[in-house]
């Protein structure tokens, strides 16, 4: 019996240097194919952008995000020039304080090949949410054919259901400007349940985070709370899965966001309506301006709420900004250029006629890729939002006036999938 032994050294997303460590018994005569890129880029399910940069790194190692009891496919086009590879699939786990990294395979899959593409099929069976990375193997060695036209689809095994938590935080109530609290919860409930309709929202509880049976000490209701600025954490994570509705979107309502002209902040694809990590979504009923604060109307509240909801469920601006895409990690770039909007034949874009307006928005801090937010921009900017077609889109990314809003029927399909997928 023949031992293989790999040690590869790999910068991950938190950028650090760490070692892959394996060995593999050779029974089965395959070589274990360690990911041996940066795993910068990556890919979550039911993503219709191009992501041409997880094509081109995909043999070499990509990130995927999966969760318990998934389906998942990943397929490309055939390169009628090599022969198919093996896609081989890794758990990723950080140590503690994510300085070191390990890779453990989990999965060596053959493809299906079906209309000029390989298809790669395969259920994750972890307990929780998990990421993966990828190697394509050909020969023992790194697949050298084509990949394009990458596509990672996934169907869940759970409810079409899910609630909603309003977190209240600070003296949200006596500052609100011309509305209470009971009339914001009823139309951000009206208006959830009219637009996101292809689930369906149970219940809408409504908690105050100094009631919060361990944590209220930290969050006192007699002053307003600026997220990133009151605490170190801007999303609040700890007050998400709130006890005895564990799993319910936790949508955290703030006096404001301490960053200029930003409504509201999520995580792409946040993959959790448990606690922790990426399980909050972020409202301010006020917003930073360059001169001081000002208040924002329930319409927009409620707005921003349900635009920040669907980056938690995976959908993407319907037009990029650069802030969207860039990527920047010790002075290099690692962003992917090729997702200048959401990929969706039913949502138009504002790529050709504004894109390079666009281009200069750019928040005043991105502190963790994939982070999105909803922005106002300035009366007296170049970038006219009239003009794009995507304006009554949901997913557009800056506020409008005088728009009625939607999501299209593929967002809404995208809705319902990965609400399924996060384990809930
Ligand atoms: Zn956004």
């Amino acid at each position: 019996m023949k031992i293989f032994c790999k040690k590869i050294r790999a910068l991950v997303l938190l950028g650090v240097i760490a070692l892959f460590d394996g060995c593999a018994d050779d029974d089965s005569q395959e070589v274990v194919l360690y990911p041996d890129s940066s795993l910068i880029q990556g890919l979550y399910p039911n993503d219709y952008a191009q992501n041409d940069s997880a094509a081109a790194n995909l043999a070499h190692g990509i990130t995927l995000s999966v969760h318990p009891k998934a389906t998942y496919q990943l397929s490309f086009d055939v390169d009628p020039s090599f022969e198919p590879p093996k896609l081989q699939l890794f758990r990723i786990v950080f140590n503690k304080d994510s300085t070191d990294v390990w890779a453990h395979m989990v999965r060596s899959l053959e493809p299906v090949v079906a209309n000029g593409r390989y298809i790669y099929s395969f259920v994750c069976e972890e307990n929780a949410n998990a990421i993966w990375a990828t190697s394509l193997l050909q020969d023992d060695t790194y697949y050298q054919g084509r990949v394009s036209n990458i596509r990672f689809t996934g169907d869940g095994a759970y409810s079409e259901n899910f609630s909603i938590n309003l977190i209240l935080v600070g003296n949200i109530e006596e500052e609100l400007d011309s509305f209470t609290v009971s009339e914001l919860s009823t139309s951000l409930l009206q208006e959830f349940r009219k637009h996101y309709s292809s689930v369906t929202i149970d219940t809408l509880y409504i908690n105050r985070a100094e009631e919060h049976p361990t944590l209220g000490s930290k969050y006192p209701a007699n002053k307003p709370w600026l997220a990133g600025y009151s605490s170190e954490d801007t999303f609040l994570s700890e007050l998400g899965g709130w006890p005895g509705i564990e799993n319910a979107l936790d949508i955290v309502l703030v006096h404001r966001i301490n960053n200029e002209n930003i409504l509201g902040y999520s995580k792409l694809f946040s993959g959790n309506l448990g606690k922790g990590y990426g399980s909050t979504v972020v409202l301010g009923t006020h917003l930073k301006t360059i001169i001081g604060e000002e208040p924002i109307s329930m319409k927009d509240i409620v707005e921003t709420g349900l635009h920040e909801t669907g980056h938690f469920f995976g959908l993407r601006h319907t037009t990029a900004t650069l802030a969207d895409i860039e990527t920047v990690y010790k002075g290099y770039d690692f962003g992917d250029y090729s997702n200048l909007e959401d990929g969706l034949d039913d949502t138009p874009n504002c790529n050709k006629t504004s894109i390079s307006s666009l281009k200069t928005i750019q928040s005043t801090d991105i502190f963790k890729p994939r982070t999105m937010q909803r922005i106002r921009i300035a009366d007296n900017s170049s970038f006219k939002a009239d003009n794009c077609p995507d304006a009554s889109n949901y997913m557009f990314p800056v506020t409008v006036q005088n728009q009625t809003l939607s999501f299209s029927p593929q967002q809404l399909e995208i809705i319902r999938k990965n609400l399924t997928i996060f384990p809930h």
